[in-house]
């Protein structure tokens, strides 16, 4: 591939080998009804991971104490931001129109992050598949019995590795570890202190790699194939992580009516989340224009140091192309992003249903995370923070306010807007305070 003439042609290629931050309108979104007719996963299917985490959840509830209040269903809360709309609009000269509301899956139990959708979801149905092969399990069983001594047993025979830059090892370190399964999280450079050391307080094993995500992923499949009694969680290419995110959707759906918020043309509604190799955000993607259809419109954010989803949209060239290839080396404060190579399989999905993407500075981050601590008095991990620069740059560019104009108008006034939290709980106080220090610029 010759990238240099991709960067000459392409004005969008050359903004984001120059780190330019963007607004960008994806023109390959096709209407929602024409796409519905093709989907690649059914409502079955999202059905099918809805109910295993219902049966999960009496399991969920006893081993981990903190879902006592939902009953061992894993959710996070849906906060209107209202104080920090207002700071946002007067700190960024911006006009945001509409409601900002917060989806808090920094808060996430079990592991604090958006990971415990997709991550935790992975492991569950790992374990009943080999627990219903051994025939010591049933749909229909109390699944609180999996905390049983004799399950441990089971699954201790078995391994289950990850690739990771922090969070994904969390959610699959801390599942796996419940369930009694021997666990091996392969973490890139990039992975946090405390997250290793956390893990390995579980009795997790983690591999540190002086490379990036991708050569982590790399090493761990390889490690895994070779052993028949391994299962790889693959964040690139696997379809289970991708259905456990979905779910949030349902879940936010049934959050918007109890506050009695009607999604529909006259009250759309505009969702901003932060994107590594696109399997979280893309999952929660697909989910939700499965239920607002064409009344949910999706943007990633990505850091400008680590925009592999919007250039594989781009170009086209999906998973084929790293930024590297444009000369971007993938090393961002936001260790929750820094992936140089996007998901293939998300970033086709995305093709036909995301609205587009911002790409935001490091230094940023740092903002509106203190922004949000002032205005809300709640702390998220900065990766997270991303999720801001939509609301607050979406009508700053030209090609994004085009797009409102044409396909929202002038129900913008009414307009809810949900910043997704993605990670941030469990960031030891000492880190956070660091973070509520740094200034960049
Ligand atoms: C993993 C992660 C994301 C993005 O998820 P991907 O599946 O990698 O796109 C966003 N924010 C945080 C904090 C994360 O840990």
């Amino acid at each position: 591939m010759n990238t240099e003439e991709l960067i000459k042609n392409d004005i969008v290629i050359k903004k984001l080998a120059d780190r330019e931050e963007i607004g960008w309108i994806n023109k390959k979104e096709i209407p929602y009804n024409e796409y519905e007719k093709n989907l690649p996963l059914f409502d079955d299917d999202l059905k099918d991971a809805e109910e295993r985490l219902k049966r999960f959840a009496p399991f969920i509830k006893k081993s981990f104490p903190e879902t006592e209040d939902t009953n061992g269903i894993i959710e996070s809360p849906l906060e209107p931001i209202f104080s920090m709309q207002k700071d946002l609009e007067k700190k960024y000269n911006t006009s945001i129109p509409g409601k900002l509301y917060l989806k808090m899956d920094s808060h996430l139990p079990v592991a604090g992050s958006i990971k415990a959708r997709g991550g935790v979801y992975e492991v569950l149905k790992y374990a009943e598949e080999l627990a219903m092969k051994a025939g010591m399990l049933s749909v229909n069983d109390d699944y609180s019995i999996l905390a049983d001594e004799k399950f441990k047993k089971l699954f201790s025979g078995y391994k289950i590795q990850v690739g990771s830059t922090g969070n994904l090892g969390l959610s699959i370190g801390i599942t796996s570890a419940a369930l009694g399964f021997e666990v091996i999280v392969h973490m890139s450079a990039d992975a946090k202190q405390w997250k290793k050391d956390m893990l390995r307080s579980k009795g997790v094993k983690v591999v540190e790699y002086t490379d990036d995500y991708g050569k982590a992923v790399e090493e761990g499949r390889k490690n895994s194939d070779a052993d028949p009694k391994s299962h790889f969680v693959d964040d690139e290419k696997s379809l289970n992580l991708f259905l456990g995110y979905t779910v949030a959707a349902s879940r936010l759906k049934k959050q918007l009516d109890e506050k009695n918020i009607i999604i529909d043309n006259e009250h759309p509604l505009l969702v901003y989340i932060p994107c590594g190799v696109g399997g979280a955000p893309g999952g929660v993607a697909y989910g939700l224009k499965r239920i607002f259809k064409e009344n949910a419109y999706i943007f990633f954010v990505e850091p400008t140091l680590a925009p592999c989803m919007v250039l594989g949209m781009e170009s086209g060239l999906h998973e084929q192309i790293s930024v590297r290839d444009i000369g971007i080396d993938g090393i961002t404060h936001a260790d929750g992003l820094a992936v140089a190579r996007p998901s293939g399989l998300v970033g086709r999905m995305m093709d036909s249903i995301l609205s587009g993407e911002f790409t935001v500075e490091d230094y940023k981050l740092y903002d509106y995370l203190r922004c949000l601590n002032e205005s809300e008095d709640i702390r998220i991990e900065p990766s997270s923070c991303a999720a801001f620069e939509g609301p607050v740059t979406l009508l700053k560019y030209e090609e994004t306010k085009k797009y409102i104009e044409s396909r929202i108008g002038k129900n913008m006034e009414n307009a809810y807007h949900i910043c997704w939290a993605t990670g941030g709980r469990m960031v030891p106080e000492e880190d956070m305070k660091k973070f509520l220090n740094t200034y960049l610029k």
